[in-house]
């Protein structure tokens, strides 16, 4: 048996064909996931570092593809930011993630913060404070209750449009969070200037906190940052005990993490509430 390189090649292409008819796959039909109900959201506690209390929630979608299967959300994401579709399933998105927790807010669990993301094209749309305004009017919840993340990337795209759509935002009492920070590039001029609420401190660092010395430094200089800018600190990615610990002695203010909790459904999260007095 001749194990040739014809036989590689033909896994390869066999590969790229099955990864492209996919994507094809995606395309087409993301159109009308939305209509035929096939996305919906879990929610991921984040833990307030110095009550053990969970203080909010954060939205991340799910695309249950009839032929696919579950469909992450760092695949079709950028489809929907590419064909538009993403308008459409960010507004969902925000609608359903503030009505869900104006629920909560109902069944008396404590008062629960919910994050959503916004892609780099929703921020960029001129009436998205508009929007974000009326489904807080529709909803009913508090302003303060909504948390905008957006990508370090995305506010550092082009800061001075950035820091125009970010007061906006801020006017209607919402709170704004850049996401994924230390992975893009950040002026710290601007930084200053944006009126933000919380960083968010990128998983890519937090994995390697307790082994490796520059991702603990860099931690530890975020940290710092935020609160010498008067910012929160989010930990996101945090998987075990001992980056939790380290966090936690470094002064960071929240985590969020398998370690906790992976994303759940809206059910499973109530009952984790009511099974945690402390929440
Ligand atoms: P993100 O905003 O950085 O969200 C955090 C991601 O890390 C989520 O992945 C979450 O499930 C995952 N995660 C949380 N804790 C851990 C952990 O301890 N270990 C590991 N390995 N992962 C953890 P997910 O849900 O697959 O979302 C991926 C990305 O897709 C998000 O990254 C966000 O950029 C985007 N996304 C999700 N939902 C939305 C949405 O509604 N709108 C927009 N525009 N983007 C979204
Ligand atoms: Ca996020
Ligand atoms: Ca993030
Ligand atoms: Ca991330």
């Amino acid at each position: 048996v001749k194990k040739d390189a014809r036989n590689t090649y033909r896994f390869h292409t066999s590969d790229m064909e099955r990864g492209l008819r996919e994507q094809l796959m995606m395309e087409s039909s993301l159109h009308h996931a939305l209509d035929n109900g096939e996305l919906m959201i879990h929610y991921q506690p984040k833990v307030n570092f110095s009550t053990g209390a969970v203080a909010g929630v954060e939205a991340l979608v799910r695309w249950n593809h009839p032929v696919l299967g579950q469909v992450p959300p760092a695949s079709f994401i950028p489809i929907a930011e590419e064909n538009g579709c993403i308008d459409a399933i960010g507004m969902w998105v925000l609608e359903q993630a503030c009505a869900q927790a104006r629920k909560w807010q109902e069944l008396s669990l404590p008062l629960l913060c919910v994050s959503v993301n916004l892609s780099a094209r929703q921020f960029q749309q001129p009436r998205l404070a508009e929007q974000v305004g009326q489904v807080l009017r529709d909803t009913g919840l508090v302003p303060s209750c909504l948390e905008l993340e957006i990508t370090e990337s995305t506010v550092m795209q082009d800061t001075e449009a950035a820091i125009t759509a970010l007061q906006s935002l801020k006017r209607l009492g919402v709170v704004l969070s850049v996401d994924d920070f230390g992975t893009g590039y950040s002026s710290l001029s601007c930084l200053k200037r944006f009126p933000i609420d919380v960083l968010k401190i990128d998983r890519s660092f937090v994995s390697d906190v307790t082994h490796d010395t520059n991702d603990a430094a860099i931690t530890r200089a975020i940290i710092a940052l935020a609160h010498g800018l008067d910012l929160a600190v989010v930990a996101e990615g945090v998987e075990t005990l001992e980056q939790a610990l380290f966090l936690q002695a470094n002064g960071c203010d929240e985590m969020q993490g398998y370690y906790f909790s992976r994303p759940v459904l809206p059910d499973e999260l109530a009952d984790m509430l009511r099974a945690d007095p402390v929440a």
